[in-house]
Order: structure tokens, then C-alpha cells, then sequence
């Protein structure tokens, strides 16, 4: 890059120290290229001229012609003026108000010429006054040329306070152009261009700047947008490649005595085809030399679980340990539960391992760990803790990722002791990663694009799909009789409340009464309740949860701990309460609670009549679909990507024009494209890809992706 785009922004004229540091505070622009990067969020139309009689309420920024035939000081509350100005038309007349920086505003002025005024209108009464206005003379704005669309820039309020207003910030923009936009270079290989008809890189930039017509000012938004998206699927997949190669794995090439006795005599039913290819791609990335780092997505019921096990047996038949970590203490119990039952004829040593594991019982667990006697420990958060070290962790699988953050999958990498046989060097555990909510594909490739991907797209057999509906909570006394039949043929039901966090005091009343009037309307001899919730001590939800699953009770009143994982096979009915306040894939995972079993399952989506057009189609999604990934389609659109994948990876991306909801397809594409392009060049080594280098190697010095993820 040439070195003026690198000049500190101060030095540009029209900016100096001041605003060079309010432009770096508040808009992250440090040097000519930021700037140059710096796009606009929308545009106006100046070729348009409203006339007063045309005004309404909710337009945005409109310009008028007219001329002002007055001007007043007019005083208000103590000492408080404000310049108010009559502007007219040929069609009526309104008022432009200053509120500050009277004096030379006033000087300013000329009254009866013509001028263009620009500004947000707002009614007042019957008529409609102008805060702020921009004015340039008739004379003036003919020899401005207008462009068609004018850019408006995102700001903040500050800059707005300190007088940064939008116009400077495109004079600004004029001037940067001025002074480099000869050194503008392309950053894309021809072929590419000529390919898919991009306009060239300085093209580009011009337009999304000083757009001359819509047409060619969505041409560069596409090629921006393509770009942006490409570079960082290079980034993705080239970091992808170099695991590939660099970082070693322990190759587990053998199949063993564990994974075929299983195999052979102890599978509880026959797997599905989706779980045997993708039990199949795990085995053969972890039989290769480089380390496993896989994503695992799977709807809710489809059958993780096991895929997890019969990896976790292939381990051990290559003399390593195996670790799984669950979000909740629930989970990590029942998946010990289950695992041990799987594990119950091969005499593999399992243990569990969480935050109210007793301190005996944890000297064990280190003892055997370090040992080697221990092969499978399974757990919570406790797993990362520092003592907690494995002789030889070969795999570690981690479920539910959408809880954890990345920091801890990679904390998981270090649990391994270094091999001496290996001159003492750290070799990173296999890791898989299970996540039940499904990420559409396009958005997963940008995310965890550092990550390969296997998903089980199909349920086990003989699975009724759950029948959904949405209820009006005056409809109540139908829905409580129908639980009544339910129980009546031997069906357990969860009745779920949301808990969110700011006003988590309410929801637990909610919860409490909702309990109260529960155990009202479904009295003590003949039913009884269980109550899970948060506040409880582990203890005692474990032992409701089991009074639960062995079917001692009917009803399991819970919050949303009861979300991730719980597998109660004879609960046939949920209940969501206010399910208007749950996101869909909230919504999805609470109803994949039910339908485990083989009797025919429902869910009931409870709600009040007032709803947000946001909560009908989520309703309306639900009650459509069970499936997870066209569920998660729609979620995606409703919130963005961001909200999708939690806070802890909103953000990451840090995209400057492209959003990954919007341009999916271009996303997409540009996929692709990188995926051709290093496939068969890995290095950008060819002469035509020079250009591309270059660019890829300044990305990849800066704070980027490259140092979020993993
Ligand atoms: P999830 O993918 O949601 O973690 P689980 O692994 O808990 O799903 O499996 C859900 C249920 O389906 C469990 O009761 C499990 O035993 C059962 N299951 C899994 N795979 C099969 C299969 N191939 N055939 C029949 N039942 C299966
Ligand atoms: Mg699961």
C-alpha cells in the first residue's frame, strides 16, 4: 500500500489535531486508508425537490426551494433564544429554527433570494418547522454538482455535538479523494473481474463515496461487498490449511478392541446413516496426522450422543483418555448417566467431575486422570480447571457449543501433558465440538470457518414429529384438560417459564405463581409436581430432575434450565408460558425436550393476544416446521447474525459493508471462489495473484480475525 494512505489523519487538510482525535475516538479512523474504508450506511435522493404542501410527518431529509422572507429572535423559558426564520414557496411556508451559534447564522442569511434548504422536517401543529438547516443559495447549488445520491455516514453523537456533521465528513472525503485517488490499486486478480463482472477497485471506491446513479452505485457495493467476503473466506480457509499441515494431531489409526465389541455386540440400536458417514469422517480426520477440529451439528434428538461415545472408544483403543464437557451440571450428569450405561460391558472407567464434585471424590478423579487408570471423565466447567490434568488426553468433546466461548475450547487444547517420546512437545487433543443448534451453512462457513463440519441431517427412525400449536392463554381451562387426558394414558408433561436476565425478580414470580396455580389446578393425592429453576442448589435439581425421569411425578415446572439436553423419553407434552418472549432457536430447543419416546408428542405454545409481528412469525415458524436448520433460516433473518451465535462471537467479524444475513449468496460465492482460487494456488504464489497477496498479508498483520478464532 502506498505509503500516503498511511498518513495519520490529522495531516489531512480540513482535519488537524482535533478532529484527527475525535475521527480516531469515535470512528476508528486512524490514517487516509481508514477514511477511504470508512462507507456510508445509506444515501439520500438530491435529485428530488419537495414543496411545502408535500411535507409530511415521517419523511427523512427532504430539500425545498423557496426563500426566507424574515427573521426573529424569539425568546423562551429564561435566557433562552432561538433564531426562527420564515420560509416559503409557491405552495405555503414554514419555520427554520436555530437553537444555537445565532450570531453568525443571522449574518449569514440572505433574505428574498432564492435558496435550497435541506434538513429533517417535523410537524408542529399544522405546520412544519426545519431544525438546523443546510441553506446554499440557488446560484450556488446549480454549480455544486449534485450527485444523484448523497451519502449519509454513520455518526455519532458526539461527533454531531462537536460540529463533525455530515457534510464535512464528505468534504473531508472530497479531499482525501483529491489527494490519492491516483494510488488507489486493484486488489483483485483480472481474471476474477472479467469473471464476475466486477468494476475495477478505484471504480468502486468512487462510487460509494460520490455514487453517480443507482445503478452503478449498487455495482460497487457488490464488488466491496464480494470483497470484504472473499478476503476473509482466504483468511478462514487458509488457516484451515495451515492446521491442516502445522499443527500435529495424535493419529489414531487403530480400531480397536473397544470400538468393535461395542460395534459388534453392544449398539442399542442400528445407527443411522447420517451417524455412521459422520462417525466415518471423524474417524478418518482423527486417524490422520493433524489434529481434529470438528463441528458436529446435529437437530436436537438426532443423535450426538453416541457419535460422541464411539469417538471417544477409538481413543481409548489408540491408549488415550477422553473428556466430554456439557454447558450445565443437568447435562453432565445425564450424559454420564447414559454414557455409563452404554459403557456398562466394556469395563471403561468413567467419572464425572463438576463444580460440587466432593473434594474426596476429586483426588480420585486427579489421581486416576494423571495415572492413566481414569479413561473417560465427563463434566462442566470444572474440566478446566488448572489441576485437572490428563496423562493423555487424546479427545476432547465439547457439547452444546453455543454455551462456551472460544477461549475455553482453546483452553481445552492444553490439557495435555507433553510426550516425551516426542521431545517433550504438546500435541493438542482431537476436539469436537456438538452444537444442537443448527447454524445455516453459509453463516457457519464464515464463523467457524476454521473448523470442518459434519451433520447428522436425519433422525432416528419411527420418530413422530411433534405436533405444535399456539395457544391464547384464554384458552387455558382447554389446554389444562388436555394435560389432564395426557396424564391420564401415563404421559409426563414440562411446563416451561422464560427467564431472562434483567428482570429475572419478575420472572421468578412468575415462575412461583404459575407454580402455585399449577399445583391448584392439578392437586396432591392425584398428581404431583416437580419445580426446577435456577436458584435451586444442584442438589436438590438433581434430585427433582430424577423424581422426574423415573416418573414419580407428572408435571416438571422449570425454567429455562431444562433447555439444553434433557432427555426424559415418557414426556410427551411442553408447555412454553409466554413463548413470545423466547428467540426461535430458544423455542426449538425447549420443544426437542419432547418427542423422545415413542408415543405421539406435542407442544403448546402459550401466549397473550398482544404480539409483535416479530413473535407471530416466530409462532408461525414453530407451528410449520420442526426442522432446526429451517428454523434457524429464519431466526437468522429475524436477528442477525450476531444474536444468533451468543455474545461471545457477535462481532468477531468486525464487517465493514457486508452483512452475512443480506449477502448470504455472496458470501456464498465468494466461498467458493477462494475455495477454487487456493486450492490451486495455497500460497497466492502466481504472478496474477501478486496484488492479492500483498493485500492478504496486510490483513493478517492487523488485529483480525486470524487472532479471534481458536
Ligand atoms: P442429541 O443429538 O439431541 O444429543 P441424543 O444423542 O440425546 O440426541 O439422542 C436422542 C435419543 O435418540 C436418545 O434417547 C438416543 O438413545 C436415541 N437415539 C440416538 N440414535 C439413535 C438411533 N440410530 N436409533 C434409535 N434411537 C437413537
Ligand atoms: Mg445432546
Amino acid at each position: 500500500m502506498s505509503n500516503l494512505l498511511l498518513t495519520p489523519i490529522e495531516f489531512l487538510k480540513g482535519v488537524g489535531p482535533n478532529r484527527g482525535e475525535l475521527l480516531r475516538k469515535e470512528l476508528g479512523i486512524y490514517k487516509y486508508v481508514d477514511l477511504v474504508n470508512f462507507f456510508p450506511n445509506r444515501y439520500i435522493d438530491r435529485t428530488r425537490y419537495y414543496k411545502i404542501n408535500e411535507l409530511q410527518n415521517n419523511i427523512a431529509e427532504v430539500q425545498i426551494i423557496g426563500k426566507i422572507i424574515n427573521i426573529k429572535t424569539v425568546e423562551f423559558g429564561r435566557n433562552q433564544k432561538r433564531l426562527v426564520a420564515t420560509f416559503v414557496d409557491d405552495t405555503g411556508q414554514m419555520e427554520l429554527v436555530w437553537f444555537q451559534g445565532h450570531k453568525w447564522i443571522r449574518e449569514s442569511l440572505k433574505l428574498n433570494e432564492m435558496c435550497v434548504i435541506f434538513g429533517k422536517c417535523t410537524s408542529f401543529g399544522n405546520a412544519f418547522n426545519m431544525a438546523h438547516p443546510e441553506i446554499e443559495l440557488m446560484s450556488e447549488h446549480e454549480q455544486s454538482l449534485r450527485s444523484a445520491m448523497q451519502p449519509v455516514y454513520p455518526s455519532t453523537e458526539t461527533l454531531t455535538n462537536r460540529g463533525i456533521s455530515n457534510r464535512v465528513i464528505n468534504k473531508l472525503m472530497q479531499q482525501l479523494f483529491l489527494e490519492t485517488q491516483t494510488l488507489f490499486t486493484e486488489t483483485l486478480p483480472d481474471y476474477l473481474i472479467n469473471e464476475l463482472k466486477l468494476i475495477p477497485k478505484k471504480a468502486a471506491l468512487f462510487n460509494i463515496h460520490f455514487p453517480k446513479s443507482t445503478e452503478v452505485l449498487a455495482k460497487a457495493k457488490f464488488r466491496l461487498i464480494f470483497e470484504e467476503l472473499f478476503f476473509i473466506q482466504l483468511q478462514l480457509i487458509t488457516k484451515n490449511l495451515i492446521r491442516k499441515h502445522k499443527i500435529k494431531g495424535h493419529p489414531f489409526d487403530k480400531v480397536g478392541e473397544y470400538f468393535n465389541d461395542f460395534y459388534l455386540n453392544h449398539l442399542p440400536f442400528q445407527l443411522t446413516n447420517a451417524q455412521k458417514r459422520v462417525i466415518k469422517e471423524i474417524r478418518t480426520d482423527m486417524g490422520s496426522n493433524a489434529q481434529m477440529n470438528r463441528l458436529l451439528q446435529g437437530d436436537v434428538g438426532s443423535g450426538k450422543t453416541i457419535v460422541a461415545f464411539m469417538s471417544m472408544l477409538l481413543a481409548l483403543d489408540n491408549g488415550f483418555q477422553a473428556c466430554l464437557m456439557a454447558p450445565t451440571e443437568i447435562l453432565a450428569n445425564q450424559h454420564f448417566i447414559g454414557l455409563s450405561e452404554l459403557a456398562e460391558t466394556l469395563n471403561i472407567n468413567i467419572r464425572i467431575l463438576t463444580g460440587s464434585t466432593k473434594i474426596a471424590q476429586r483426588r480420585i478423579i486427579h489421581e486416576e486422570l494423571e495415572n492413566g487408570t481414569l479413561h473417560i471423565l465427563i463434566g462442566t466447567h470444572a474440566l478446566l480447571e488448572d489441576k485437572v490434568k490428563f496423562k493423555n488426553l487424546g479427545l476432547a468433546v465439547i457439547d452444546e457449543q453455543h454455551r462456551f466461548g472460544v477461549e475455553q475450547r482453546s483452553k481445552l487444547w492444553r490439557k495435555s501433558t507433553p510426550d516425551p517420546s516426542k521431545g517433550g512437545e504438546i500435541i493438542p487433543p482431537h476436539v469436537l465440538v456438538m452444537t444442537a443448534t443448527p447454524i445455516p451453512r453459509t453463516l457457519a462457513m464464515s464463523l467457524y470457518g476454521d473448523l470442518d463440519i459434519s451433520v447428522i441431517d436425519e433422525l432416528p427412525p419411527g420418530r413422530k414429529p411433534i405436533q405444535t400449536v399456539h395457544r391464547f392463554d384464554s384458552n387455558r381451562l382447554k389446554v389444562w384438560k388436555f394435560l389432564r387426558d395426557e396424564i391420564a394414558l401415563g404421559r409426563q408433561i414440562y411446563i416451561v417459564y422464560p427467564l431472562i436476565h434483567e428482570s429475572e425478580k419478575m420472572d421468578f414470580k412468575d415462575l412461583m405463581d404459575g407454580y402455585e396455580s399449577i399445583s391448584r389446578d392439578f392437586p396432591l393425592p392425584q398428581y404431583s409436581i416437580s419445580i426446577l429453576h435456577g436458584k435451586m442448589k444442584p442438589a436438590d435439581k438433581d434430585a427433582e430432575m430424577k423424581r422426574f425421569s423415573e416418573g414419580k411425578t407428572n408435571i416438571m415446572v422449570a425454567t429455562t434450565v431444562i433447555e439444553v439436553g434433557v432427555n426424559v423419553p415418557n414426556a410427551s407434552v411442553m408447555i412454553i408460558e409466554s413463548a413470545e418472549r423466547f428467540g426461535l432457536s430458544q423455542l426449538h430447543q425447549l420443544r426437542g425436550r419432547v418427542g423422545r419416546g415413542a408415543e405421539q408428542s406435542y407442544c403448546i405454545l402459550m401466549t397473550s393476544h398482544k404480539l409483535s409481528s416479530d413473535s407471530k412469525t416466530r409462532m408461525e415458524t414453530m407451528v410449520k416446521t420442526n426442522d432446526g436448520f429451517e428454523i434457524a433460516e429464519v431466526d437468522l433473518k429475524l436477528r442477525g447474525p450476531g444474536d444468533l451465535m451468543g455474545t461471545q462471537q457477535s462481532g468477531v467479524l468486525n464487517l465493514q459493508i457486508a452483512d452475512l444475513v443480506r449477502d448470504r449468496d455472496t458470501l456464498a460465492l465468494a466461498r467458493n471462489y477462494a475455495l477454487k482460487l487456493l486450492k490451486e494456488d495455497s500460497g497466492m504464489q502466481k504472478p496474477e495473484h501478486s496484488n492479492l497477496r500483498a493485500v492478504f498479508i496486510e490483513m493478517t498483520k492487523k488485529k483480525n480475525i486470524w487472532n479471534y478464532i481458536s
